[in-house]
């Protein structure tokens, strides 16, 4: 019998190198890798290596780690040339949709996108 609670994130398993995922960037607080189903042509996810669990679960002293992820979203949406723009998302919790329960920041672009979302 193992705690289910207590068993990695298929994330935690991508950045222990664990699980194969398509790598963009690395640097000492987060890895960034594209969605396995991407929804746009650019689809990233920006995973901060610290396991926080939601954006519910952030402290005062992560602010600087949540202000890097979108530096590197920034700069990935360069590499990616997406010029006309793009959009960032954290999806928190049941009702905003998230389904892996460590923190990441979507960066999804190279279409047009609508709003709201669903
Ligand atoms: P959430 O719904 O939690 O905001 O986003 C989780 C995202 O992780 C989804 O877009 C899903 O496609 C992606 N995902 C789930 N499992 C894997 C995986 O094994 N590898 C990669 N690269 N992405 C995954």
């Amino acid at each position: 019998w193992t705690d289910p609670m207590s068993e990695k994130t298929i994330f935690q398993r991508i950045i222990d190198g664990e699980e194969d995922a398509d790598i963009l960037h690395e640097d000492d607080r987060c890895v960034a890798f594209r969605d396995i189903n991407p929804e746009a042509p650019t689809h990233i996810l920006i995973v901060p290596r610290k396991p926080i669990p939601s954006l519910d679960d952030l402290d005062t002293e992560d602010k600087d780690l949540v202000g890097h992820l979108f530096v590197v979203a920034r700069e990935l949406a360069q590499e990616e040339g997406l010029r006309d723009g793009y959009r960032t998302v954290i999806n928190c919790g049941d009702d905003g949709g998230q389904s892996v329960w460590h923190l990441h920041l979507h960066l999804l672009g190279g279409r047009r996108m609508s709003w709201p979302p669903g």
